[in-house]
C-alpha cells in the first residue's frame, strides 16, 4: 500500500506544478533587509525553526536575499550587526522558478544542489497595467518529496 502510494506520487510529479505544493508568501517567515541582528530578531529566527529565511526589501513580495541560519554562527547579538552585513558577505544566490514548473523538473533542479529552496513567481497580467512578475511563495526539496511519499514530513 505504501509502495503504491509512492509510485503514484512519483508518477504525478510530471503533471503537478510547484504552484500545487508551495508555501504561500503570507505564510513565509521572512526578515526585512534593514533589520539589525539583535537578541530579539535572532531569537525570533531560532524560534521559527526554519533553516533558510528569505529577506525582503520594502515589501514582502520583493525578496532580495536568503539568509541561512548557519550564517549566524559567528554573529554575536550584542554587536547588533545589520542583517545586510551578513547577506552581503555570504551572497547566497536566489533561485527563482515559474509557477508552472513541473515537480519532476523542480526535483532535477534541486538535485543539482545549488539551492534547496526556490522562490516561485508568476506572470500577473490581470488588471489594466503591464504584466509583471509576482512572487507567490517558496518551494523546497521537502515539499517535492512530500508529494512523492504522499505524507507530511514532521520537523525535528
Ligand atoms: P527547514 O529546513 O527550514 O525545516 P524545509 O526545506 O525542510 O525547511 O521545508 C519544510 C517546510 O517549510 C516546507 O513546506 C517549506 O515550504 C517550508 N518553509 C521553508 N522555509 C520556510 C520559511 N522561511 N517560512 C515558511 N515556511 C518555510
Amino acid at each position: 500500500k505504501e509502495e503504491l502510494n509512492i509510485i503514484q506520487g512519483a508518477l504525478e510529479l510530471r503533471s503537478k506544478t510547484v504552484e500545487d505544493v508551495l508555501t504561500p508568501l503570507t505564510d513565509c517567515f521572512m526578515l526585512a533587509s534593514d533589520v539589525v541582528l539583535d537578541f530579539n530578531t535572532m531569537s525570533d529566527m531560532m524560534q521559527s525553526g526554519y533553516t533558510r529565511i528569505p529577506v525582503f526589501e520594502n515589501e514582502r513580495s520583493n525578496i532580495v536575499d536568503v539568509l541561512f541560519v548557519k550564517d549566524l554562527a559567528f554573529v554575536d547579538p550584542d554587536d547588533c550587526t545589520p542583517l545586510k552585513t551578513i547577506t552581503q558577505f555570504y551572497k547566497h544566490p536566489l533561485h527563482c522558478v515559474f509557477n508552472d514548473t513541473k515537480l519532476d523538473a523542480m526535483l532535477e533542479e534541486f538535485k543539482k544542489g545549488k539551492s534547496h529552496l526556490a522562490i516561485v513567481q508568476r506572470v500577473n497580467n490581470e488588471g489594466e497595467g503591464d504584466p509583471f512578475y509576482e512572487v507567490m511563495g517558496i518551494v523546497t526539496l521537502e515539499d517535492v518529496i512530500e508529494e512523492i511519499i504522499k505524507s507530511e514530513i514532521l520537523d525535528e
